[in-house]
C-alpha cells in the first residue's frame, strides 16, 4: 500500500497538461520537429561527421538481423531508451501516427533482441551471456534497463501499448530472479543509477509490490558492508579504478549504506539519480530515515555545491563533486545531464514536501544549464556547461579539454542529447505537483491543465511573460464552486524581491506566504483570473565569500535567467573587465538576435595598455594598469556560443 500523499503522478501531469508558452513551447517544437529526428539518425549511424553511435546496429545484432560486433560504450542501450522515452512523451502533446510508427519499428526491433528468460541487454547477448551481471560495478546493465523502464512507462502511458512495458516487467523478474537479498541471489545493486526511480514509476503503472520492492532492495543494500562492489572485484580478480584517488567507492555513492552520506558526493549525474530514486522511495514508503537523508543530500548540493546556472559536478575527475564551496568556472564539468537529474530530485523533494525552493531549483536549472545544452538549431549539444571559457585554453590545457567553446554535433558517448530532449519533451509534467488537498503552481510556463483539489477536478489556464518579464495570469474553470475542496499555492520565486497578486484586478489581501509558497485564503470560484507581476529587475550577485573563485567578482542575473558576456559583444579579454557595484543596468529587447532576447547594458570599465607583447611583468604606475570606460552587453546564458567560437564569462570583476 502507496504512503503516498499525491494525487496525480509525473506521467500523468504530463498527460494532462498542454504547453502554450512562447519561451518553452519553442523548445518543445524544436526538439519533436528537429532534436528528435536528428537524434534518430544519429542512433543509425546517419549523420555524417558525428561520432557513430551503434545503438540500433548492436540491436539488430543482438536480434540476429545482422552480423557484426558490439560497438560504442556498454551502456549505448540507453540512448536508445532514452529516445523511445523522449518521443513517447511528445505525442502526449502532439500525436503523430508517423511517429508512433518510428516508435513501434524500434520498440519492435528492441523486443526482438530479448532472451527467452527476459534479458535485455545488447553487450552481453552479443559478448557472452555466461558473464551477466558479473560486472554491477561498472557495466551499466542495470542502468540500461533501468531507462528502458522509463521508456517503456512513458510510452506505455502515451499509447496505452504495452509491448515495451511488458518485456521491462519480463526483465525485471530476470533481475529479480538474479540479484535480490534472499539466499542464492547476488546481494547487489547497480554501479550507476537510474534504475531505482524507474522502477518506482514501474509500481506506479503495475502496482505491482515487488518492482517497489526491488527498489527499496537497490536503495537499502547500497554501500552495506561487506561491500558488495569489492566483493565483485575480488571475485572477477579486477583493479579498483578509483581506488587511488579522492572519490574510491564513493564515486558511485557506495561508500557507506545511503542513510549515512550527508555530503553531494561521487559522479554528479549518478548521484543525483540515486537522490531522487531515494526521495521517490521515501514518498512511497513513508520511510523517515531516508527522507532525512534526501533533505540533508539536498542542502548540501543546492546551498554548497551548485553553480549559479543550476549546473553541479565541479570537477572533470570522475565528473564529480568535489567539496564544499569549491565551484571553479572554467574547469567545471556541470554535465547537461546531471542538471537534468538535478530536476527529477526537485521535483521529486517536492512531492516529499511541498516547498518553493524545489521550483526554484528546477527553474534555475531549466532556463541556464539544460537549455544552455542543445544549439538554437537543435543540432548540436554541450556535454560540459563551463561559466568561462577561453577556446585556445580548451585545446591547448588538458585540464581544460573536457570543456568544448562550441557545441559538438553528437559524442561516442550521446548521454546528454537525449537527456536534454526527454527532460524538455516531459516538462509539462513539472510545471505543477498535487499533494495531499492541494495544488502547487511549481513553473510559470504558459500552460493548459486539469488539476485537483482534494481529488476534484478544475481547469486552470495560464499565460506567462516568462523569461522575459513576470507578468502571470491564471484563469481558473470548475463546473461547481471550489469552496472548501483545498488550496492553490503559487510559488514566490526566490530571486523574486515584490510582487503584486490580483484577483480579478483587485489585490489579494488576504493570502499567506509558507515556504515559498503563495497560499489565497479567498475561496476560488469558476472564471476567477489570478494575475502575478513578479517584478524583474537585472540584479547583481555576488557569491557566498567562501566560494574563492568568485571573489571580488559580480555575476548579473534577470528573473531566471543567468546572465553572460561573451566576445562576440564585449571583444576578448573578458577577464579586463569589470562592473561597477553601483552601475546601472538596462534591459534592452532584441529581436534580431539569437532568436529574441533581452539583452543588458551597463556602463564598465576595460583596462587597456599600450604594453609590448614582449613585455610580461611591469611595475604599477597609473599608466599601466589605465582603464577606459566600455559599455558591457550581457546576452542569457542559455544562448552563448550560437554565433561562433570566442571567450565568455559569466563572473566578472567587481569594482
Ligand atoms: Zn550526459
Amino acid at each position: 500500500m502507496s504512503n503516498r500523499n499525491r494525487t496525480a503522478t509525473l506521467l500523468q501531469l504530463c498527460g494532462r497538461t498542454r504547453v502554450s508558452d512562447s519561451f518553452f513551447g519553442h523548445y518543445m517544437e524544436l526538439v519533436r520537429n528537429t532534436m528528435l529526428p536528428y537524434q534518430w539518425e544519429a542512433l543509425q549511424d546517419r549523420v555524417e561527421g558525428a561520432a557513430p553511435s551503434f545503438c540500433i546496429h548492436n540491436f539488430k545484432v543482438a536480434a540476429g538481423l545482422k552480423t557484426g560486433e558490439f560497438g560504442g560504450y556498454v551502456f549505448q542501450d540507453s540512448d536508445l531508451a532514452k529516445w523511445i522515452e523522449a518521443a513517447a512523451y511528445t505525442l502526449m502533446w502532439h500525436p503523430d501516427a508517423e511517429l508512433e510508427k518510428m516508435l513501434d519499428e524500434a520498440i519492435d526491433l528492441v523486443v526482438s533482441a530479448q532472451q527467452p528468460d527476459g534479458y535485455l541487454n545488447t553487450y552481453y547477448i552479443i559478448n557472452g551471456l555466461d558473464k551477466w551481471f558479473t560486472n554491477l560495478t561498472d557495466h551499466h546493465e542495470l542502468y540500461c534497463a533501468g531507462h528502458f523502464i522509463e521508456a517503456a512507462a512513458a510510452y506505455y502511458y502515451a499509447t496505452g501499448k504495452r509491448k515495451l512495458l511488458d518485456a521491462m516487467i519480463r526483465y525485471v523478474d530476470c533481475i529479480g530472479r538474479q540479484i535480490g537479498k534472499e539466499e542464492g541471489k547476488l546481494p547487489g545493486y547497480p554501479g550507476h543509477e537510474v534504475i531505482e526511480m524507474a522502477l518506482i514509476k514501474l509500481y506506479e503503472i503495475t502496482g505491482d509490490e515487488k518492482h517497489r520492492d526491488l527498489a527499496q532492495y537497490f536503495i537499502d543494500e547500497r554501500g552495506q558492508d561487506p561491500l558488495y562492489f569489492e566483493e565483485e572485484r575480488k571475485r572477477a580478480n579486477r583493479g579498483m579504478h578509483w581506488a587511488n584517488g579522492p572519490l574510491k567507492y564513493q564515486y558511485y555513492q557506495a561508500g557507506k549504506p545511503v542513510r549515512e552520506q550527508t555530503e553531494a558526493e561521487g559522479h554528479s549525474v549518478r548521484a543525483v539519480y540515486l537522490y531522487s530514486g531515494m526521495a521517490d522511495a521515501a514518498a512511497e514508503s513513508g520511510d523517515a530515515s531516508l527522507k532525512e537523508a534526501c533533505l540533508r543530500l539536498w542542502k548540501n548540493l543546492t546551498r554548497k555545491r551548485m553553480y549559479i546556472t543550476g549546473a553541479i559536478g565541479s570537477s572533470a575527475y570522475g565528473e564529480a563533486f568535489t567539496f564544499d564551496y569549491d565551484l571553479p568556472n572554467d574547469t567545471v564539468y556541470g554535465e547537461s545531464c546531471a542538471s537534468v537529474g538535478l530536476v527529477f530530485f526537485a521535483n521529486r523533494m517536492m512531492h516529499l514536501d511541498p516547498a518553493g525552493e524545489y521550483g526554484d531549483v528546477m527553474e534555475k536549472a531549466l532556463y541556464n544549464t539544460i537549455l544552455s545544452g542543445m544549439s538554437m538549431d537543435g543540432t548540436r549539444f554541450f556535454y560540459v556547461n563551463p561559466l568561462e571559457v577561453v577556446p585556445e585554453a580548451c585545446r591547448k590545457d588538458k585540464n581544460k579539454s573536457h570543456v568544448k567553446p562550441e557545441r559538438q554535433k553528437w559524442f561516442g558517448c550521446a548521454c546528454c542529447p537525449p537527456n536534454i530532449a526527454r527532460m524538455l519533451t516531459s516538462l509539462p509534467g513539472y510545471i505543477y505537483t498535487e499533494q495531499g488537498l492541494d495544488a502547487y503552481v511549481n513553473l510559470y510556463i504558459g500552460n493548459e491543465s486539469t488539476l485537483h483539489l482534494n481529488g476534484r477536478e478544475f481547469g486552470i489556464k495560464m499565460e506567462s511573460g516568462f523569461p522575459w518579464n513576470g507578468e502571470v495570469t491564471i484563469k481558473i474553470s470548475a463546473k461547481e464552486s471550489l469552496e472548501g475542496w483545498g488550496r492553490i499555492a503559487f510559488r514566490i520565486p526566490g530571486w523574486c524581491k515584490s510582487y503584486v497578486a490580483k484577483k480579478n484586478g483587485r489585490p489579494i489581501i488576504s493570502a499567506q506566504v509558507k515556504k515559498g509558497f503563495l497560499y489565497l485564503n479567498d475561496e476560488l470560484m469558476d472564471g476567477d483570473e489570478i494575475t502575478l507581476d513578479f517584478a524583474m529587475p537585472a540584479v547583481k550577485m555576488c557569491a557566498n565569500p567562501r566560494v574563492r573563485e568568485d571573489s571580488g567578482k559580480l555575476a548579473v542575473m534577470r528573473g531566471p535567467l543567468v546572465y553572460c558576456l561573451e566576445e562576440a559583444d564585449n571583444g576578448e579579454l573578458l577577464a579586463n573587465l569589470r562592473l561597477s557595484p553601483s552601475a546601472e543596468i538596462t534591459a534592452t529587447w532584441r529581436e534580431e538576435l539569437l532568436g529574441g532576447v533581452m539583452t543588458l547594458q551597463s556602463p564598465g570599465r576595460r583596462m587597456i595598455s599600450s604594453w609590448d607583447e614582449d613585455d610580461l611583468y611591469r611595475p604599477y604606475s597609473a599608466e599601466n594598469g589605465y582603464e577606459e570606460n566600455v559599455t558591457l552587453t550581457w546576452i542569457p546564458y542559455y544562448a552563448w556560443a550560437n554565433r561562433g567560437e570566442g571567450e565568455m564569462a559569466v563572473w566578472i570583476r567587481k569594482g
